[in-house]
């Protein structure tokens, strides 16, 4: 079954789990009104639907070719792209001086949803793209900024982002490529990258590629590192491409999922004369790339959700037609849809809870984000920042962890038909396993939570979002509504539970480092089974209020079991959850025998 984007229930989670309603009211979308909202989150639906959701297969099943140097990408993956740059969403949230849109990055991130949801091997590309228009117009030159910026915005070239080496994955500091200045002020690159998404391609005429690399005789490790701009086509002073740069794609990579996204491997300065750009300072290129890296993380956990969505649609759509097994008093040759089985339909809940908790939490990441930047004073500025900070590994990680875990779910609905190529199921759950991987693998992103977000500002930042959950727990409490069930028992253990495990992290972390390690893994999903659960209970309890949503009686009545289910189902288990954090560390550090590490 194709994709079919759920704008509605995209835009109610914006504005009632997310904070969107509470940010425009509070004055930060100035004049942005719900027609605008719909009418661009409607056409976006439109597109990802008609136009790149009809694609996502067959662009599986053929790839991208490689030969002499070029990739060639899937029939009509070009035309649309060219499409969908021409219709403005690349520069959605991209700054108005560049020819963006300057809309709310909370609207761009329900775009990238949609884009991924369609088709994730094509929605990565624009995403690097839009990460390095925001590092280039943060710590770009001015020339480089008039040079590169318009046609990045525009889409008219992409970018790409380029850290790992063979010996630098998640330790970029390893990295080898290195840059020489030149007189001219340029710089000379010699070295080599591997797994580049959309090094190459046909997409544009131009590519634009952000290289982190190492100036002779800087520092060891992330300290020395800068960032380049390296250009596919030099550009001249006029605008028009010039000379082609020394870089080439010497290969691309097979892969599990992700078919039509070509991986490549890029080698810079067989010649001596691959000329780079310096973009910020020298040494500083880590806090240019964290800009870009930041962006990008919530984007591949957008993708966890978009994969989640997908995979819930197909699954549910299955259920209905797929017709097995009997009710008591059914007569022999007559059967149910599988839907009918509780088992099924506990899987389908299951689905859709934790797809809604993911999307709840990305995009409150992405109102936070618009926060740090459009707030009016300082302070608020400041808090956002840490707010957005805070949640950006737990929305990559939780994201991405069940837009695998509901793939899977989505291939077992489908029985053995999940197995086989043919439905798409299989699809999913190959494309999504990626998304635990890049961008930070999902292990480190629990030791970026425990060990540098979690202690930000003393505690305080993580203090101050358990009161806010703590807030929804009060409201659904008050609300007293039977239709709830436990969730407001389960979410206050679950909040209980989370204010507990952070305490005992904080205190840990400074003379036990490896005890907090641990347990980071299991603290992130418990932070998230909280939060993920409040924000659902919060948006069950503006569906129950009336909202503003069209049909209010089915969707308040299903928004209200989402909530309850998860509750009763993920939530739960945040007391276990915590006591892993707290008590089973050295279940885990005296252990090394078990796995041949001593
Ligand atoms: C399809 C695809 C597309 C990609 N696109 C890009 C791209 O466009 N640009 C780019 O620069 N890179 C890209 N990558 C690379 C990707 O970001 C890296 O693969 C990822 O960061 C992990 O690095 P690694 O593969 O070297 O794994 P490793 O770093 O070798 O990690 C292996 C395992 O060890 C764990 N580990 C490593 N170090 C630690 C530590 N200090 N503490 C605890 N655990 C640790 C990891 O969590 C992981 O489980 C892509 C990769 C793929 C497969």
């Amino acid at each position: 079954m194709a994709y079919r984007a759920p704008v509605e229930d995209i835009i109610f989670t914006l504005k009632h789990a997310a904070g969107f309603a509470a940010a425009r009211a509070d004055g930060l979308y100035e004049d942005l009104g719900d027609d605008l909202l719909e009418a661009v989150l409607g056409e976006a639906g439109r597109f990802a639907s008609a136009v790149l959701a009809p694609l996502n297969v067959p662009g599986d099943r053929y790839g991208t070719p490689f030969r002499d140097g070029e990739v060639t990408t899937p029939p009509g993956w070009k035309e649309a792209y060219r499409d969908w740059a021409a219709a403005g969403w690349n520069g959605v949230a991209a700054p108005a001086e560049w020819g963006g849109q300057s809309l709310p990055r909370a609207i761009n991130a329900a775009c990238i949803e949609m884009w991924n949801a369609a088709a994730m091997a094509f929605g990565i590309g624009p995403v690097l793209t839009m990460a390095a228009v925001d590092s280039l117009a943060a710590f770009g030159s001015d020339e480089l900024k008039k040079t590169y910026l318009p046609k990045l915005v525009s889409g008219e070239w992409m970018g790409t982002m380029q850290l790992t080496e063979p010996q630098a994955g998640s330790d970029v500091g390893a990295l080898r490529t290195r840059a020489e200045r030149a007189d001219d002020g340029s710089y000379r690159i010699t070295g080599s990258k591997i797994f580049i998404t959309y090094g190459e391609h046909d997409f544009t005429e131009n590519i634009i590629h952000f290289v982190l690399a190492r100036v002779a005789g800087a520092p060891d490790g992330t300290k020395g590192l800068s960032l380049f701009l390296i250009p596919k086509f030099l550009v001249g002073h006029d605008g028009k491409l010039g000379a082609r740069n020394d870089l080439r794609t010497d290969r691309i990579e097979h892969k599990l999922g992700l078919h039509a996204s070509p991986t490549c491997h890029m080698v810079y300065g067989d010649h001596g004369s691959c000329v780079g750009y310096l973009v910020g300072e020298e040494n500083r290129g880590m806090a240019s790339m964290f800009t870009m890296m930041n962006e990008a993380r919530l984007a591949v956990g957008l993708q966890g959700v978009a994969i989640a969505e997908a995979a819930t649609q197909q699954a549910t759509a299955y259920a209905r037609e797929r017709r097995q097994g009997r009710a008591p008093g059914m007569a022999p040759t007559e059967s149910l849809p599988i839907i009918a089985h509780v088992d099924v339909r506990r899987m389908l809940l299951t689905m859709r809870s934790l797809t809604r908790a993911a999307r709840a939490l990305c995009y409150a990441t992405a109102v936070a984000l618009d926060r740090s930047h459009l707030a009016g004073d300082a302070a608020a500025r400041e808090a956002a920042h840490e707010r957005a900070a805070l949640l950006t590994p737990i929305a990559k990680t939780f994201s991405t962890d069940i837009g695998t875990e509901v793939a899977s779910l989505g291939i077992q609905v489908h029985g053995g038909m999940g197995f086989i190529e043919e439905t798409g199921a299989a699809q999913h759950y190959r494309d999504a396993r990626i998304t635990q991987i890049y961008e930070g693998t999902n292990g480190i992103q629990a030791i970026d939570l425990v060990t540098r977000k979690v202690p930000l500002s003393g505690g305080a930042a993580v203090r101050s979002y358990i009161d806010q959950l703590r807030h929804t727990v009060d409201a659904v409490t008050a609300a007293n509504d039977p239709a709830f069930g436990a969730t407001a028992q389960r979410l206050a253990e679950a909040t209980d539970s989370l204010a507990h495990a952070t305490e005992w992290v904080l205190a840990i972390l400074p003379a036990k480092p490896d005890a907090a390690l641990a347990g980071a893994t299991t603290y992130l999903r418990l932070f998230a089974s909280a939060a993920g659960g409040c924000m659902l209970a919060a948006e069950a309890l503006a569906a129950a209020r009336g909202g503003d949503f069209g049909d209010g009686g089915a969707d308040k009545s299903g928004r209200i079991a989402i909530a309850r289910f998860f509750a009763e189902n993920f939530a739960t288990q945040a007391p276990a959850l915590a006591s892993i954090v707290t008590e089973s560390a050295e279940s885990v550090l005296t252990a090394d025998a078990a796995i041949g590490a001593s």
